[in-house]
Protein backbone atom coordinates (compact mmCIF):
# COMPACT_ATOMS: atom_id res chain seq x y z
CA UNK A 1 0.00 0.00 0.00
CA UNK A 2 0.84 3.40 -0.92
CA UNK A 3 1.64 5.44 -3.85
CA UNK A 4 1.46 4.43 -7.47
CA UNK A 5 2.18 6.54 -10.19
CA UNK A 6 0.28 5.70 -13.24
CA UNK A 7 1.59 6.97 -16.74
CA UNK A 8 -0.40 7.83 -19.20
CA UNK A 9 0.26 7.35 -23.05
CA UNK A 10 0.23 9.93 -25.56
CA UNK A 11 -2.95 8.54 -27.33
CA UNK A 12 -4.99 8.63 -23.83
CA UNK A 13 -3.93 12.19 -22.65
CA UNK A 14 -6.82 14.09 -24.03
CA UNK A 15 -8.77 11.62 -21.90
CA UNK A 16 -7.40 12.61 -18.65
CA UNK A 17 -7.17 16.20 -18.97
CA UNK A 18 -3.71 16.10 -20.68
CA UNK A 19 -2.04 14.54 -17.50
CA UNK A 20 1.00 12.22 -18.96
CA UNK A 21 1.04 10.97 -14.86
CA UNK A 22 -1.68 10.28 -12.26
CA UNK A 23 -1.14 9.50 -8.49
CA UNK A 24 -3.09 7.16 -6.73
CA UNK A 25 -2.93 6.41 -3.18
CA UNK A 26 -4.25 3.18 -1.08
CA UNK A 27 -4.48 0.73 -4.10
CA UNK A 28 -3.23 -2.72 -3.25
CA UNK A 29 -3.51 -4.36 -6.87
CA UNK A 30 -2.78 -3.72 -10.19
CA UNK A 31 -6.28 -3.95 -11.30
CA UNK A 32 -7.57 -1.56 -8.15
CA UNK A 33 -5.19 1.48 -10.33
CA UNK A 34 -6.53 0.51 -13.90
CA UNK A 35 -9.95 0.78 -12.21
CA UNK A 36 -9.87 3.85 -9.97
CA UNK A 37 -8.02 5.25 -13.01
CA UNK A 38 -11.16 4.56 -15.12
CA UNK A 39 -13.47 5.91 -12.74
CA UNK A 40 -11.65 9.00 -11.74
CA UNK A 41 -11.80 9.24 -15.87
CA UNK A 42 -14.87 7.71 -17.24
CA UNK A 43 -14.34 8.62 -20.96
CA UNK A 44 -11.15 6.80 -20.45
CA UNK A 45 -12.84 3.36 -19.09
CA UNK A 46 -13.87 1.91 -22.24
CA UNK A 47 -10.44 2.26 -24.13
CA UNK A 48 -9.02 0.32 -21.01
CA UNK A 49 -11.76 -2.03 -19.60
CA UNK A 50 -14.42 -4.20 -21.24
CA UNK A 51 -17.91 -3.98 -20.26
CA UNK A 52 -17.54 -6.65 -17.69
CA UNK A 53 -14.68 -5.06 -15.80
CA UNK A 54 -11.93 -7.07 -17.02
CA UNK A 55 -8.83 -5.51 -19.00
CA UNK A 56 -9.05 -5.18 -23.06
CA UNK A 57 -6.40 -7.09 -24.79
CA UNK A 58 -5.42 -4.22 -26.62
CA UNK A 59 -4.30 -2.86 -24.08
CA UNK A 60 -0.70 -3.88 -22.42
CA UNK A 61 0.06 -2.68 -18.72
CA UNK A 62 3.34 -3.03 -17.10
CA UNK A 63 4.25 -2.73 -13.63
CA UNK A 64 7.52 -1.37 -13.34
CA UNK A 65 9.02 -2.40 -16.87
CA UNK A 66 7.43 -5.59 -16.46
CA UNK A 67 4.75 -6.98 -18.19
CA UNK A 68 1.64 -7.70 -15.82
CA UNK A 69 0.32 -10.74 -17.73
CA UNK A 70 3.76 -12.86 -16.18
CA UNK A 71 3.26 -11.46 -13.04
CA UNK A 72 -0.08 -11.67 -11.26
CA UNK A 73 -2.29 -10.14 -13.95
CA UNK A 74 -4.81 -7.60 -12.73
CA UNK A 75 -4.12 -9.52 -8.81
CA UNK A 76 -0.20 -8.02 -9.20
CA UNK A 77 0.04 -6.33 -5.81
CA UNK A 78 1.14 -2.64 -5.77
CA UNK A 79 3.52 -0.92 -3.43
CA UNK A 80 4.42 2.59 -2.33
CA UNK A 81 6.74 4.24 -5.22
CA UNK A 82 5.73 1.60 -7.95
CA UNK A 83 5.03 2.78 -11.73
CA UNK A 84 1.82 1.56 -13.38
CA UNK A 85 2.59 1.68 -17.53
CA UNK A 86 -0.17 1.80 -19.40
CA UNK A 87 0.69 0.76 -23.30
CA UNK A 88 -2.16 0.52 -26.04
CA UNK A 89 -1.97 -0.65 -29.27
CA UNK A 90 -0.92 2.08 -31.62
CA UNK A 91 -1.07 2.12 -35.19
CA UNK A 92 -0.30 5.28 -36.90
CA UNK A 93 -3.23 6.84 -36.26
CA UNK A 94 -4.51 7.66 -32.94
CA UNK A 95 -7.00 5.94 -30.83
CA UNK A 96 -8.57 8.89 -28.80
CA UNK A 97 -11.32 11.36 -29.33
CA UNK A 98 -9.95 14.49 -31.64
CA UNK A 99 -7.99 16.78 -28.73
CA UNK A 100 -9.89 19.61 -27.50
CA UNK A 101 -6.43 21.86 -28.48
CA UNK A 102 -4.58 21.57 -25.02
CA UNK A 103 -1.20 22.37 -25.25
CA UNK A 104 -1.10 24.59 -28.04
CA UNK A 105 -0.29 28.14 -27.21
CA UNK A 106 -2.48 31.13 -26.97
CA UNK A 107 -0.99 32.94 -29.11
CA UNK A 108 -0.62 30.02 -31.76
CA UNK A 109 -3.23 31.43 -33.96
CA UNK A 110 -1.25 34.79 -34.52
CA UNK A 111 0.27 34.88 -38.54
CA UNK A 112 3.47 33.89 -38.95
CA UNK A 113 3.38 34.64 -42.26
CA UNK A 114 1.29 34.19 -46.33
CA UNK A 115 -1.75 31.66 -45.54
CA UNK A 116 -1.02 27.74 -46.64
CA UNK A 117 -2.34 27.50 -50.20
CA UNK A 118 -4.80 24.19 -50.44
CA UNK A 119 -1.95 22.01 -51.74
CA UNK A 120 0.33 22.82 -49.19
CA UNK A 121 -2.67 22.45 -46.15
CA UNK A 122 -3.02 18.77 -47.52
CA UNK A 123 0.55 18.47 -47.76
CA UNK A 124 1.06 19.14 -44.06
CA UNK A 125 -2.32 18.03 -42.92
CA UNK A 126 -1.22 14.90 -40.72
CA UNK A 127 1.68 17.96 -39.33
CA UNK A 128 -1.21 20.13 -38.77
CA UNK A 129 -3.57 17.62 -36.45
CA UNK A 130 -0.94 17.77 -34.13
CA UNK A 131 -1.58 20.41 -31.63
CA UNK A 132 2.18 20.95 -30.83
CA UNK A 133 2.23 21.50 -34.60
CA UNK A 134 -0.64 23.16 -36.31
CA UNK A 135 -1.09 25.99 -38.67
CA UNK A 136 1.26 28.22 -36.36
CA UNK A 137 3.87 25.40 -36.23
CA UNK A 138 4.08 24.70 -39.90
CA UNK A 139 4.64 28.40 -40.37
CA UNK A 140 7.42 28.52 -37.89
CA UNK A 141 8.91 25.02 -40.14
CA UNK A 142 8.68 27.23 -43.27
CA UNK A 143 10.72 30.31 -41.89
CA UNK A 144 13.35 28.43 -40.55
CA UNK A 145 16.61 28.20 -42.03
CA UNK A 146 18.81 24.43 -41.24
CA UNK A 147 22.07 24.35 -42.65
CA UNK A 148 23.41 20.42 -43.13
CA UNK A 149 27.51 20.23 -43.03
CA UNK A 150 27.82 17.10 -44.86
CA UNK A 151 25.42 15.79 -47.34
CA UNK A 152 26.38 12.28 -46.20
CA UNK A 153 25.76 9.22 -44.70
CA UNK A 154 24.13 11.73 -41.55
CA UNK A 155 23.06 14.73 -43.83
CA UNK A 156 21.20 12.42 -46.31
CA UNK A 157 18.22 11.02 -43.90
CA UNK A 158 18.21 14.74 -41.70
CA UNK A 159 17.91 16.37 -45.55
CA UNK A 160 15.28 13.97 -47.02
CA UNK A 161 13.06 14.32 -43.30
CA UNK A 162 13.56 17.97 -43.39
CA UNK A 163 12.36 18.40 -46.33
CA UNK A 164 9.15 16.61 -46.16
CA UNK A 165 8.64 18.68 -42.93
CA UNK A 166 8.35 21.73 -44.60
CA UNK A 167 11.84 23.69 -43.10
CA UNK A 168 11.58 26.42 -45.48
CA UNK A 169 15.30 26.87 -46.23
CA UNK A 170 17.79 23.81 -46.30
CA UNK A 171 21.67 24.73 -46.50
CA UNK A 172 24.16 22.13 -47.50
CA UNK A 173 27.98 22.40 -47.04
CA UNK A 174 29.67 19.42 -49.25
CA UNK A 175 32.15 19.11 -51.91
CA UNK A 176 32.05 15.31 -52.95
CA UNK A 177 30.88 14.07 -56.01
CA UNK A 178 28.31 10.86 -55.17
CA UNK A 179 30.21 7.27 -55.51
CA UNK A 180 29.05 3.94 -56.25
CA UNK A 181 30.16 2.86 -52.10
CA UNK A 182 27.50 5.74 -50.87
CA UNK A 183 24.87 4.17 -51.95
CA UNK A 184 24.66 1.69 -49.28
CA UNK A 185 23.56 4.36 -46.88
CA UNK A 186 22.88 8.10 -48.33
CA UNK A 187 19.53 7.56 -49.71
CA UNK A 188 19.57 10.64 -51.24
CA UNK A 189 21.17 9.77 -53.89
CA UNK A 190 20.15 7.30 -56.76
CA UNK A 191 22.67 4.58 -59.20
CA UNK A 192 22.15 7.31 -62.29
CA UNK A 193 23.53 10.28 -59.67
CA UNK A 194 27.22 7.99 -59.61
CA UNK A 195 29.47 10.67 -60.52
CA UNK A 196 27.25 14.00 -60.07
CA UNK A 197 28.60 16.36 -57.66
CA UNK A 198 26.20 15.19 -54.46
CA UNK A 199 25.21 19.17 -53.75
CA UNK A 200 23.67 18.93 -57.71
CA UNK A 201 21.98 16.00 -56.72
CA UNK A 202 20.65 16.19 -54.06
CA UNK A 203 19.32 19.63 -54.39
CA UNK A 204 17.24 18.20 -57.24
CA UNK A 205 16.25 15.15 -55.27
CA UNK A 206 14.99 17.83 -52.27
CA UNK A 207 13.31 20.28 -54.34
CA UNK A 208 11.35 17.18 -56.37
CA UNK A 209 10.29 15.85 -52.90
CA UNK A 210 9.07 19.03 -51.70
CA UNK A 211 9.05 22.28 -54.22
CA UNK A 212 8.10 24.42 -51.26
CA UNK A 213 11.22 24.26 -49.62
CA UNK A 214 14.79 26.44 -50.79
CA UNK A 215 17.82 24.38 -51.07
CA UNK A 216 20.83 26.36 -51.04
CA UNK A 217 24.31 24.62 -51.88
CA UNK A 218 27.65 25.59 -50.63
CA UNK A 219 30.07 23.67 -52.87
CA UNK A 220 32.92 24.14 -50.73
CA UNK A 221 34.95 22.92 -47.56
CA UNK A 222 34.33 24.50 -44.47
CA UNK A 223 37.22 26.27 -43.15
CA UNK A 224 38.27 28.75 -40.30
CA UNK A 225 37.60 31.58 -43.32
CA UNK A 226 34.20 31.16 -44.50
CA UNK A 227 32.63 29.34 -41.47
CA UNK A 228 31.00 32.00 -39.62
CA UNK A 229 29.77 33.97 -42.99
CA UNK A 230 28.08 30.52 -44.16
CA UNK A 231 26.55 29.79 -40.65
CA UNK A 232 25.55 33.31 -40.05
CA UNK A 233 22.17 33.24 -42.03
CA UNK A 234 20.88 29.94 -40.39
CA UNK A 235 18.93 28.94 -37.43
CA UNK A 236 20.21 25.17 -36.69
CA UNK A 237 23.51 23.87 -37.86
CA UNK A 238 23.38 20.13 -37.91
CA UNK A 239 26.67 18.14 -37.93
CA UNK A 240 27.28 15.54 -40.42
CA UNK A 241 30.97 15.70 -40.89
CA UNK A 242 32.93 12.56 -40.43
CA UNK A 243 36.54 14.51 -39.04
CA UNK A 244 37.29 15.96 -36.41
CA UNK A 245 38.96 19.16 -37.64
CA UNK A 246 34.72 19.93 -39.56
CA UNK A 247 33.78 18.88 -36.24
CA UNK A 248 35.61 21.53 -34.00
CA UNK A 249 34.98 23.72 -36.48
CA UNK A 250 31.34 23.89 -36.47
CA UNK A 251 30.85 23.35 -33.19
CA UNK A 252 33.13 26.52 -32.44
CA UNK A 253 31.39 28.53 -35.17
CA UNK A 254 28.26 27.65 -33.61
CA UNK A 255 29.25 28.68 -30.56
CA UNK A 256 31.03 31.81 -30.94
CA UNK A 257 27.13 32.88 -33.45
CA UNK A 258 25.27 31.22 -30.23
CA UNK A 259 23.74 28.72 -32.72
CA UNK A 260 22.67 25.39 -31.66
CA UNK A 261 24.35 22.07 -32.74
CA UNK A 262 22.49 19.05 -33.36
CA UNK A 263 25.22 16.81 -33.39
CA UNK A 264 25.64 13.22 -34.76
CA UNK A 265 28.22 10.77 -35.20
CA UNK A 266 28.69 7.21 -35.98
CA UNK A 267 31.02 4.03 -35.97
CA UNK A 268 30.46 0.73 -37.64
CA UNK A 269 27.40 -0.14 -35.33
CA UNK A 270 27.43 2.92 -33.01
CA UNK A 271 25.75 6.25 -33.20
CA UNK A 272 25.76 9.45 -30.60
CA UNK A 273 23.53 12.14 -30.55
CA UNK A 274 23.53 15.38 -28.59
CA UNK A 275 22.00 19.11 -28.87
CA UNK A 276 25.60 21.36 -28.06
CA UNK A 277 23.74 25.53 -27.32
CA UNK A 278 26.35 26.84 -25.33
CA UNK A 279 23.45 29.58 -24.28
CA UNK A 280 21.61 26.58 -22.23
CA UNK A 281 24.78 23.79 -22.03
CA UNK A 282 27.79 22.06 -23.15
CA UNK A 283 29.41 22.69 -26.37
CA UNK A 284 31.24 19.50 -27.80
CA UNK A 285 34.49 20.96 -26.63
CA UNK A 286 32.60 20.61 -22.80
CA UNK A 287 32.44 16.56 -23.59
CA UNK A 288 35.60 16.29 -25.42
CA UNK A 289 38.06 19.44 -24.53
CA UNK A 290 40.55 17.86 -27.60
CA UNK A 291 40.44 15.39 -30.60
CA UNK A 292 42.09 11.75 -30.34
CA UNK A 293 45.60 11.35 -31.97
CA UNK A 294 45.12 11.72 -35.77
CA UNK A 295 46.71 8.64 -36.43
CA UNK A 296 44.36 6.23 -33.98
CA UNK A 297 41.12 7.81 -35.77
CA UNK A 298 39.50 5.62 -38.33
CA UNK A 299 37.41 7.39 -40.93
CA UNK A 300 33.91 5.33 -42.24
CA UNK A 301 36.32 3.96 -45.43
CA UNK A 302 38.79 2.55 -43.40
CA UNK A 303 36.36 0.98 -40.72
CA UNK A 304 33.06 0.21 -42.04
CA UNK A 305 29.52 1.14 -40.58
CA UNK A 306 26.25 -0.67 -41.19
CA UNK A 307 24.20 0.99 -43.54
CA UNK A 308 20.63 1.88 -41.65
CA UNK A 309 22.94 3.05 -38.68
CA UNK A 310 23.43 6.61 -40.04
CA UNK A 311 19.84 6.63 -41.36
CA UNK A 312 18.50 6.18 -37.74
CA UNK A 313 21.47 8.67 -36.40
CA UNK A 314 20.33 11.37 -39.35
CA UNK A 315 16.92 10.65 -38.69
CA UNK A 316 17.04 11.65 -35.13
CA UNK A 317 19.62 14.90 -35.39
CA UNK A 318 16.02 16.21 -38.20
CA UNK A 319 14.01 15.30 -35.04
CA UNK A 320 16.11 17.28 -32.51
CA UNK A 321 16.36 20.32 -35.36
CA UNK A 322 12.79 20.36 -36.06
CA UNK A 323 11.61 20.10 -32.45
CA UNK A 324 14.13 22.76 -31.74
CA UNK A 325 12.48 25.42 -34.76
CA UNK A 326 8.99 24.21 -32.94
CA UNK A 327 10.03 25.15 -29.42
CA UNK A 328 8.67 21.52 -28.24
CA UNK A 329 9.53 18.88 -26.36
CA UNK A 330 12.28 18.21 -24.53
CA UNK A 331 15.87 18.84 -26.60
CA UNK A 332 19.33 16.48 -26.34
CA UNK A 333 20.75 19.56 -24.64
CA UNK A 334 22.38 18.56 -21.59
CA UNK A 335 22.72 14.75 -22.72
CA UNK A 336 24.05 12.40 -25.10
CA UNK A 337 22.17 9.94 -26.58
CA UNK A 338 24.71 6.62 -27.62
CA UNK A 339 22.88 3.64 -29.55
CA UNK A 340 24.16 0.65 -30.25
CA UNK A 341 22.39 -0.82 -33.27
CA UNK A 342 23.80 -4.37 -32.68
CA UNK A 343 21.96 -4.68 -29.11
CA UNK A 344 19.28 -2.78 -29.84
CA UNK A 345 19.83 -0.43 -26.99
CA UNK A 346 19.76 3.32 -26.08
CA UNK A 347 21.97 4.87 -23.38
CA UNK A 348 21.88 8.21 -22.01
CA UNK A 349 24.72 10.10 -20.15
CA UNK A 350 24.62 13.10 -18.75
CA UNK A 351 26.64 16.47 -19.72
CA UNK A 352 27.45 19.12 -18.12
CA UNK A 353 29.04 22.33 -19.23
CA UNK A 354 32.83 22.44 -18.41
CA UNK A 355 33.59 25.22 -16.30
CA UNK A 356 37.18 25.14 -17.74
CA UNK A 357 35.74 25.02 -20.85
CA UNK A 358 38.12 27.09 -23.30
CA UNK A 359 35.13 28.67 -25.92
CA UNK A 360 31.90 28.01 -23.90
CA UNK A 361 32.99 28.90 -20.11
CA UNK A 362 33.13 32.33 -18.38
CA UNK A 363 37.09 31.59 -18.30
CA UNK A 364 37.17 30.98 -22.16
CA UNK A 365 40.25 31.81 -23.71
CA UNK A 366 39.49 31.21 -26.84
CA UNK A 367 37.56 34.37 -28.54
CA UNK A 368 37.70 33.23 -32.57
CA UNK A 369 38.76 30.37 -34.75
CA UNK A 370 41.59 28.17 -34.98
CA UNK A 371 43.77 26.53 -36.90
CA UNK A 372 41.69 23.21 -36.81
CA UNK A 373 43.62 20.46 -39.25
CA UNK A 374 46.29 21.75 -36.43
CA UNK A 375 44.82 21.36 -33.80
CA UNK A 376 43.92 18.19 -34.75
CA UNK A 377 46.92 16.99 -35.82
CA UNK A 378 46.40 15.91 -39.52
CA UNK A 379 47.62 17.76 -42.48
CA UNK A 380 45.81 20.11 -43.98
CA UNK A 381 43.09 20.12 -46.69
CA UNK A 382 43.93 18.89 -49.79
CA UNK A 383 47.76 18.01 -48.64
CA UNK A 384 49.03 14.74 -49.26
CA UNK A 385 48.00 12.35 -46.89
CA UNK A 386 50.48 10.24 -44.45
CA UNK A 387 53.09 11.05 -42.97
CA UNK A 388 56.08 13.01 -45.83
CA UNK A 389 58.83 12.28 -43.84
CA UNK A 390 58.35 8.58 -45.21
CA UNK A 391 60.49 7.81 -48.55
CA UNK A 392 57.40 6.85 -50.69
CA UNK A 393 57.40 4.96 -53.88
CA UNK A 394 55.31 5.51 -57.07
CA UNK A 395 52.68 2.30 -58.46
CA UNK A 396 54.46 2.37 -62.02
CA UNK A 397 58.18 2.30 -60.49
CA UNK A 398 56.67 -0.15 -58.06
CA UNK A 399 55.32 -2.27 -61.00
CA UNK A 400 58.39 -2.16 -62.52
CA UNK A 401 60.47 -3.78 -59.39
CA UNK A 402 58.04 -6.25 -58.78
CA UNK A 403 58.95 -7.77 -62.38
CA UNK A 404 63.06 -7.29 -61.20
CA UNK A 405 65.23 -10.12 -59.54
CA UNK A 406 65.16 -8.56 -56.60
CA UNK A 407 61.65 -7.57 -55.78
CA UNK A 408 60.67 -5.69 -52.54
CA UNK A 409 58.17 -7.46 -49.75
CA UNK A 410 55.16 -6.28 -50.07
CA UNK A 411 52.81 -5.44 -46.37
CA UNK A 412 49.71 -4.88 -46.72
CA UNK A 413 48.57 -2.68 -43.04
CA UNK A 414 45.03 -3.02 -44.02
CA UNK A 415 42.20 -5.18 -42.15
CA UNK A 416 41.31 -8.30 -43.06
CA UNK A 417 38.07 -7.92 -44.58
CA UNK A 418 39.49 -4.90 -46.95
CA UNK A 419 42.50 -7.65 -47.82
CA UNK A 420 39.46 -10.55 -49.05
CA UNK A 421 37.72 -7.75 -51.39
CA UNK A 422 41.27 -6.95 -53.01
CA UNK A 423 44.73 -7.45 -52.31
CA UNK A 424 48.28 -7.18 -54.50
CA UNK A 425 49.78 -10.17 -55.23
CA UNK A 426 52.98 -11.61 -53.67
CA UNK A 427 51.59 -9.35 -50.58
CA UNK A 428 51.32 -10.56 -46.96
CA UNK A 429 49.00 -9.26 -44.59
CA UNK A 430 49.59 -7.86 -41.47
CA UNK A 431 47.16 -5.15 -39.92
CA UNK A 432 48.30 -1.69 -38.95
CA UNK A 433 47.15 -2.56 -35.32
CA UNK A 434 48.62 -5.68 -34.94
CA UNK A 435 52.05 -4.57 -36.21
CA UNK A 436 54.07 -3.59 -33.07
CA UNK A 437 53.34 -7.46 -31.94
CA UNK A 438 54.33 -9.14 -35.23
CA UNK A 439 57.23 -7.24 -36.36
CA UNK A 440 59.40 -9.89 -35.76
CA UNK A 441 57.94 -11.62 -38.47
CA UNK A 442 59.07 -9.19 -40.81
CA UNK A 443 62.38 -9.52 -42.28
CA UNK A 444 64.99 -6.68 -42.24
CA UNK A 445 66.84 -8.36 -44.92
CA UNK A 446 64.46 -7.45 -48.30
CA UNK A 447 63.66 -4.00 -48.92
CA UNK A 448 59.83 -3.36 -47.70
CA UNK A 449 56.90 -1.66 -49.06
CA UNK A 450 54.06 -1.44 -47.53
CA UNK A 451 50.74 -0.51 -48.79
CA UNK A 452 46.92 0.45 -47.62
CA UNK A 453 43.86 1.41 -49.27
CA UNK A 454 45.12 5.81 -50.13
CA UNK A 455 48.46 5.28 -48.56
CA UNK A 456 47.89 7.34 -44.81
CA UNK A 457 47.74 4.26 -42.70
CA UNK A 458 50.88 2.99 -44.54
CA UNK A 459 52.77 5.79 -43.72
CA UNK A 460 52.11 5.79 -39.83
CA UNK A 461 52.64 1.64 -40.19
CA UNK A 462 56.17 2.55 -42.56
CA UNK A 463 57.29 5.16 -39.65
CA UNK A 464 57.28 3.34 -36.76
CA UNK A 465 59.10 0.31 -38.73
CA UNK A 466 61.69 3.24 -39.48
CA UNK A 467 61.38 4.12 -35.94
CA UNK A 468 62.36 0.20 -34.79
CA UNK A 469 65.88 0.75 -36.93
CA UNK A 470 64.20 -0.77 -40.06
CA UNK A 471 65.95 1.25 -43.21
CA UNK A 472 64.30 -0.44 -46.34
CA UNK A 473 60.67 1.00 -45.77
CA UNK A 474 58.97 2.70 -48.21
CA UNK A 475 54.97 3.57 -48.50
CA UNK A 476 53.13 2.84 -51.91
CA UNK A 477 51.80 6.37 -52.72
CA UNK A 478 47.74 6.52 -53.30
CA UNK A 479 47.69 3.01 -51.81
CA UNK A 480 45.77 0.08 -53.36
CA UNK A 481 43.18 3.23 -55.42
CA UNK A 482 46.17 4.56 -57.05
CA UNK A 483 47.32 0.82 -57.99
CA UNK A 484 44.09 0.14 -58.91
CA UNK A 485 43.76 3.42 -61.54
CA UNK A 486 47.18 3.58 -62.78
CA UNK A 487 48.54 -0.23 -62.81
CA UNK A 488 45.90 -2.97 -62.59
CA UNK A 489 42.45 -1.77 -63.55
CA UNK A 490 40.99 -5.12 -62.93
CA UNK A 491 41.58 -4.82 -59.32
CA UNK A 492 38.12 -4.14 -57.44
CA UNK A 493 38.15 -1.00 -55.90
CA UNK A 494 36.17 -0.63 -52.93
ZN1 LIG B 1 32.15 24.27 -23.95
Amino acid sequence: MGRVTVRVPTPLRSLTEGRAEVAFDGATTVGAVVQGLARQYPPLARHLVTSDGHLRGSVTVYLNDEDIRYLGKEATPVADGDVVAIVPAIAGGSTSEPSAGHGRPADAIADGGPAFSRDELRRYSRHLLLPEVGIAGQKKLRRSKVLLVGAGGLGAPAALYLAAAGVGEIGLVDFDAVDLSNLQRQVLYTTPDVGRPKLEAAKARLEALNPGVSVRVHPERLTSDNAIEVLRPYDIVLDGTDNFPTRYLLNDAAVLLGKPDVYGSIYRFEGQVSVFDARHGPCYRCLYPEPPPADLVPSCAEAGVLGVLPGLVGVLQATEAVKLLLGQGTSLVGRLLLFDALELSFRELKLRKNPHCVLCSAEATQKGLIDYPAFCGVPPAGAESGDASVPSVEPEALAKELRSDDPPLLIDVREPEEWAIAHLPEAVLIPRRELPERVDEVTRARALVLYCTSGSRSAHAARLLLDLGFTQVRNLKGGIHAWADRVDPDLPQY
